[in-house]
């Protein structure tokens, strides 16, 4: 159990594995490098996706607030916005919380995931700074503080555009189609909610973002300069945030799919997957199967349940007994038996993508998968499919050249089989392929360098570590 002496941050989590391992490795390191306790509070909101494949980092305490009623919000809603008002009605029980943890240990901060904001006057009421730990890259996060600035001076409900294109950081220009769901359009219906979280955010102390600044350089500088004018709060990278493998090994151990790999031959394999809801048509499926073959190479595809109704995402299970092998092309088993495997719905990712034998992954450019495969040093393929992803795309591939990205048929938006081939074809043996493969090679190191005591994520978490003991002792005087 975490020690009494030490300050407390509390960290709130939104329910996604994609939100909550970051936030548990975050939590993770304020106790193990920077002398703090922690708590990891969730919120019992489709409590059935909170999964934390390795269990929780044993120094870090977790507290579940009781759960609310949100059965009067329209059927129709989103996701979001069930998490957002989930969050709004618990503030009372974690105000209770707080309240309780802050009677034996003095509180250092709260710590909300970005989709947790609804939180932030909890944090302004016992006086104890709050920081916004933020998921995904700097980039995102500039849009959102982009869409603030165009609202300044704006009349209530009256939504702006975006310009086409949108010149970010970096020399990178993102087209209306790059721009993540919801902020093509002034009139699709988040596009208001991302506003409001946009505006909410000021209130925060600042900013831990999962990124680190070899990974995003000129968008990190430019949240540095925005910092410096005192128009958005200061935005510390404090990343790569990933799980360690020997602790997903140590919570796993033995695994078929990691038997598999240790049989197959040093960098031969190519890792297929589109995280956690990523959904392919079934045509998209078996174009992917067809390439995957023609290719020649190994490969070890997570398969997902495809999608039926043209959406790319899915995070619902399917239903009961679907197996999602069973919509793979006639015969593929047997074709490819020897050197694939596919797999229904979940692999040890960090595993898979720190092994010997994995070279090259086909991912979807969910920023998680992005910074796993940063650490490990693995090139991808790069196939956005919603969210942000398209915009993680163009980073990895333009900025950072770390990855190939095979082109959808003009059209039915479905990338065909030898488009497939060839882009496995041409990062495994070609010479394009090898400046990619160097490059990946290359952010690996930088990943690393980052996070040695010395590093630059290392001693930004140091720097907030610091302000927050600072502000502990302004608040003892003061009392
Ligand atoms: N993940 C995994 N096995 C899988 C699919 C996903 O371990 O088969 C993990 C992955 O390592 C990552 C997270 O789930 O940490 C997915 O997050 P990401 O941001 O990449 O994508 P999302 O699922 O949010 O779209």
């Amino acid at each position: 159990a975490p020690s009494t002496a030490r300050p407390h941050v509390v960290l709130l989590a939104s329910p996604d594995a994609g939100h909550l391992i970051p936030l548990c490795e975050l939590a993770r390191r304020l106790v193990e490098h920077h002398g703090f306790a922690a708590t990891v509070v969730t919120f019992h909101v489709l409590s059935e996706r909170q999964v934390l494949p390795s269990g929780l980092p044993a120094s870090v305490a977790i507290a579940a607030l009781p759960g609310v009623q949100t059965d009067d919000l329209p059927a129709e809603a989103l996701r979001g916005t069930v998490l957002v008002e989930t969050v709004r009605r618990s503030l009372p029980s974690l105000r209770t919380l707080l309240r309780s943890i802050g009677s034996t240990t003095p509180i250092a901060a709260l710590v909300p995931d970005f989709l947790c904001s609804t939180a932030l006057p909890l944090a302004a009421e016992l006086g104890v700074p709050a920081y916004i730990f933020f998921t995904s890259n700097v980039a995102l996060l500039y849009l959102m503080h982009r869409v603030v600035e165009l609202h300044e001076g704006a009349t209530p409900g009256e939504y702006r555009d975006l310009p086409d294109p949108l010149e970010m950081p970096g020399a990178l220009s993102l087209r209306r189609a790059d721009l993540p769901d919801g902020y093509r359009s002034n009139k699709e219906p988040v596009y208001a909610r991302l506003l409001a979280a946009g505006r909410r955010h000021r209130l925060a102390d600042g900013f831990l973002a999962n990124t680190f600044s070899e990974m995003e350089p000129a968008t990190v500088e430019a949240f540095m300069q925005v910092a410096d004018r005192g128009s958005f709060p200061p935005v510390f990278p404090v990343g790569p945030l990933v799980r360690l493998n020997s602790e997903e090994e140590a919570a796993a151990g033995a695994s078929p799919l990691i038997e598999w790999l240790d049989r197959q031959p040093t960098k031969s394999v190519v890792y297929v997957s589109f995280g956690s809801g990523g959904a392919l048509s079934v045509e998209q499926t078996a174009e992917l199967a067809a390439g995957l073959e023609a290719s020649g190479h190994r490969f070890l595809w997570v398969v997902r349940m495809p999608s039926l109704d043209g959406r790319s995402h899915s995070f619902g299970a399917g239903a009961n007994g679907d197996d999602p092998l069973s919509w793979l092309p006639e015969g593929f088993a047997q074709r490819t038996e020897g050197r694939g495997v596919a797999v229904s719905g979940w692999a040890p990712q960090v595993r898979v993508l720190s092994h010997p034998a994995t070279a090259a992954f086909v991912s979807h450019c969910g920023w998680n998968s992005t910074l796993e495969s940063a650490v490990a040093g693995v090139p991808m393929v790069a196939w956005p499919l919603h969210t942000e992803q398209r915009m993680n795309a163009l980073l990895v591939e333009e900025s950072l050249g770390v990855a190939m990205r095979p082109r959808a048929r003009e059209d039915d938006g479905v990338v065909g089989r030898e488009e497939v081939a060839a882009a496995v074809k041409e990062l495994m043996e070609g010479e394009n392929g090898r400046a990619v493969r160097r490059r990946a090679e290359e952010l690996q190191q930088a990943a690393a360098r980052a996070l040695r005591p010395e590093g630059s994520s290392r001693r930004a978490l140091e720097d907030v570590a610091a302000r927050w003991r600072a502000a502990l002792i302004r608040e003892r005087h003061s009392r």
